[in-house]
């Protein structure tokens, strides 16, 4: 064994024993076809190595939201703690294992602001802060593929993960990239994402040395409406008395306590593509009870007071319009 391999091994076993569930490695050649602006060197111009780190969400708080009984546990464990407190403890330690033995090394946090300044550097792609796509990352340190939905999926846990960083200019041994299938193509993902957000086809290509990863167009503002329920028919919180521009109490509470809402909580690219690669054992974590076993709520919305108020209807249009 090389002493790059060997520091590699150890430095894996450092992660796992501090709380990281997947590793991985990938070298800077691995980001060649990348554009500039999202290439790790964007964030540290001196990165030589990546690695990736995946830290399961909890499956009983989406199955929670699947029986739509409970959804605090996903926005405080499966996003507030796991982003907010969970990886930055875990980044940092692995952070200072490498700084202890001279290599530099930066933490790449999820979520993150980008692209806000201006440059510094005529040869820098962005302004700071950079940027890089962690999902990606993912793909090119070995931990997996890109599913139909853009998501990373992984042989251990399908979409149920969320994918860190550290970037260092240590040599270290890369991980083999995933050259399996997971994501089948039955399209589960599109059809159930209410926001209609997940293109039919696998239309977006990503090279990754002589690996093609494929995934389809997301329309982020389309989900970006959804996914916080940003309307009466997407939130079961909406009690009709928000008044205009208000949000519901229940999202405004998690937003102030937590900084995060998610209530959609991946009805489509998420629960049920978890529950397909789990039912036709496409990955390994196996589960007592399946993830997706009755027929899928919808919300029924609340009529808004304030519209019912000033006839309007939820369209904001007057009751008498178009009569004549
Ligand atoms: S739901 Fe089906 S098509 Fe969509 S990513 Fe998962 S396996 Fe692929
Ligand atoms: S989070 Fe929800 S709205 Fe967004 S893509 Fe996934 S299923 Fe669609």
């Amino acid at each position: 064994m090389s002493a790059a391999q060997t520091f590699t091994q150890e430095l894996k076993e450092f992660a796992i024993r501090h709380g990281a569930s997947l590793v991985g490695i990938g070298n800077i050649e691995r980001f060649d076809n990348a554009p500039p602006s999202v290439h790790p060197r964007s964030i540290l111009p001196v990165t030589r190595s990546i690695i990736a780190l995946g830290l399961p969400q909890s499956r009983g708080a989406l199955m929670a939201i699947e029986e739509g009984t409970y959804w605090q546990a996903y926005n405080v464990d499966n996003y507030w703690y796991l982003n907010d407190v969970e990886a930055p403890r875990l980044l940092r330690q692995i952070v200072m294992y490498l700084e202890e033995r001279g290599h530099t090394a930066i933490s790449v946090h999820n979520p993150f602001s980008h692209a806000m300044g201006q440059k510094l550097r005529l040869e820098h792609a962005t302004g700071p802060d950079g940027i890089v796509s962690l999902r990606m990352i993912g793909v090119a340190c070995g931990l997996g593929e890109l599913g139909h939905h853009k998501l990373l999926l992984t042989p251990e846990y399908g979409p149920r993960q969320r994918v860190f960083a550290v970037f260092t200019d240590a040599q270290l041994d890369p991980t083999p990239l995933f050259r399996g299938k997971i994501c089948d193509g039955c399209k589960l993902c599109v059809r159930e994402c209410e926001a209609c957000a997940i293109g039919s086809e696998r239309s977006v290509a990503l090279q990754v040395e002589d690996v093609t990863y494929r995934h389809a167009t997301l329309d982020t503002k389309a989900c970006g409406f959804v996914h916080p329920g940003n309307a009466p028919e997407y939130s079961p919180f909406w009690t009709g008395n928000e008044k205009p521009g208000e949000r519901p109490g229940y999202h405004q509470g998690m937003l102030n306590r937590f900084h995060t809402l998610g209530i959609c909580a991946g009805r489509g690219c998420l629960r049920s593509c978890l529950d397909h690669l789990e039912k036709t054992k496409r990955i390994k974590t196996e589960f007592n009870t399946p993830l997706i076993s009755k027929p899928r709520w919808k919300v029924t919305p609340v009529k808004m007071k304030y519209q019912e108020d000033s006839g309007l209807n939820t369209a904001g249009e007057s009751a008498a319009d178009g009569k004549s």
